[in-house]
């Protein structure tokens, strides 16, 4: 389980995240669905331990303070940033031995392969498209074998080939127990993605639903309902 209790996170004097809380069970999709400025960057950056804030972040037994050396989670960011000098293959062997993970060779062929990255193994990490770019980070993310992976706006600037693969990553993910944050403001991009989805706006949760609840009913008539 993800819990997150009672985050804070003021940018000086302005409030970007106001007492929130919420918790993605193992191995589910959760979603922070808002417009810009909501506060979901805000959350995603403090789990992954890059901001402080105030309340309690918590992965299973983990606290916050022991996750970054557990290697508990993985952090995608918006906008993903390769080595020029690296080739795709190159990129995951290094964070193989900057974090000291214990994924074989053979793992990494198949990942590769999986993504659909095992033609361009070679290729420069200036060479690819930005959808080539975020399935290199999200590979690299997975070798170090993170129970948590936190995926910050996956889907801008990508076409809708390279959103539907990773939708299909996503949804695997899922399926090996991994547990996924996304956050995105574009409702059609996860509609048929999550298991529980947290509404936002200005830095607090209008909403939570899970996908039971919801059932058949329209999303974008319960989005509209809720943000007017
Ligand atoms: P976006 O998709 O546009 O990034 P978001 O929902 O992720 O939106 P945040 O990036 O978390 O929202 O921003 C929440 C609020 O905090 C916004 O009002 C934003 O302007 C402000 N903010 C974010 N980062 C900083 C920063 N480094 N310094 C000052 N204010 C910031």
């Amino acid at each position: 389980m993800l819990q997150i209790n009672n985050l804070s996170k003021k940018y000086g004097k302005q409030i970007a995240v106001d007492q929130v809380s919420f918790s993605v069970p193992d191995g589910r999709i959760g979603i922070l669905l808002g417009p810009n400025g909501a506060g979901k960057s805000t959350i995603i950056k403090s789990i992954a331990g890059l901001l402080r804030y105030s309340g309690n972040i918590q992965i299973q037994e983990f606290p916050a303070k022991q996750m970054e050396a557990k290697r508990i989670f993985a952090y995608v960011p918006e906008m993903p940033s390769l080595f020029e000098a690296l080739t795709v293959r190159e990129h995951v062997e290094y964070i193989r031995k900057a974090y000291g993970s214990k994924i074989t060779e053979e793992e990494i062929t198949d990942m590769l392969e999986r993504f659909e990255l095992a033609d361009k193994q070679d290729k420069m990490g200036n060479e690819l498209s930005k959808g080539m770019m975020q399935k290199v980070s999200i590979c690299c993310a997975l070798t170090v074998k993170p129970r948590v992976i936190l995926l910050d706006e996956p889907m801008v600037g990508l076409d809708p080939k390279a959103i539907k693969e990773l939708k299909e990553v996503v949804r695997e993910l899922g399926q090996q127990g991994v547990t996924v944050l996304i956050s995105t403001h574009m409702l059609e991009m996860v509609e048929d993605l999550w298991d529980i989805m947290f509404v936002m706006e200005k830095g607090h949760i209008i909403g939570s639903y899970t996908r039971e609840e919801v059932g058949d009913k329209d999303l974008d008539a319960l989005f509209f309902e809720m943000t007017g």
